[in-house]
């Protein structure tokens, strides 16, 4: 039986969990943007760095939000794999991360009854969106991307549920192009994200939800039975 929950930690962080593995994608869990780059959070961490139970860490960048320097270190981390590009190795060596594995565009990791592929993304730094495959669900999160025909190849994949960026600044596809890229992919749930972080680089999740039929709009730190999910939209 399939008891894969999902959980949004805010801007593009999910915890996917199946009972036996943890998965937890891009954590953003400190404020450390607001030290280097003076842009506070809007809504509280969901929890301590230190209560972090992962099994598996994917950072799909080398962005504060996305690589927390300022969380990673507190995190314990021994029996943590991270998964990044290449390029955010030295990055997270120097947060203490122990296993580290390269997550580049291709590459599949293993890890319980989960299946992680890193597919491609546009950013303005080496990144990747996620194709996660558990039990027979399909998910798709897209990481920091722009708008790119490239994308419209991960209709292949048959994606049950996508969670795709809305912010439309730094690197990113805006609501109406996330709106376009939903169709295209056709998945049963389409739901926004990285939205609601930073003032200064947010979006109306319901600009997105409300023109698709399949839109799912997530409430912060609530927790989600995904096949629950997919009956109900
Ligand atoms: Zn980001």
């Amino acid at each position: 039986m399939n008891k894969l929950k999902v959980k949004w930690i805010g801007q593009s962080g999910y915890l996917l969990n199946d009972g036996m593995t943890e998965i937890c994608i891009d954590p953003y869990l400190s404020n450390v943007v607001d030290r280097i780059a003076k842009r506070g959070r809007m809504v509280e961490a969901p929890f301590l760095p230190d209560e972090l139970k992962s099994d598996v860490v994917i950072c799909t960048h080398n962005h504060l939000d996305h690589v927390d320097i300022d969380a990673i270190p507190l995190m314990k981390k021994d029996n943590m794999l991270f998964l990044a590009p290449s390029d955010a190795k030295n990055q997270l060596f120097e947060c203490g991360v122990i296993n580290f594995k390269s997550f580049d565009e291709g590459t599949t990791v293993k890890i319980g009854d989960f299946e992680l592929k890193a597919v491609f993304a546009d950013h303005t730094v080496p990144a990747v969106g996620v194709i996660v495959k558990n039990n027979g669900i399909t998910m798709y999160f897209s990481g920091d991307t722009e708008y790119n025909e490239k994308l419209e190849e991960l209709k292949e994949y048959n994606i049950d549920i996508m969670f795709i960026c809305i912010n439309g600044k730094l690197g990113n596809m805006n609501v109406e192009e996330a709106v376009k890229l939903t169709k295209i992919i056709n998945p049963k749930v389409g739901v926004p994200t990285h939205y609601g972080m930073f003032e200064s680089n947010t979006e109306n999740p319901e600009n997105y939800t409300s023109k698709l039929n399949c839109g799912f709009e997530m409430e912060y730190n609530a927790e989600y039975d995904v096949l629950e999910v997919l009956r109900n939209v």
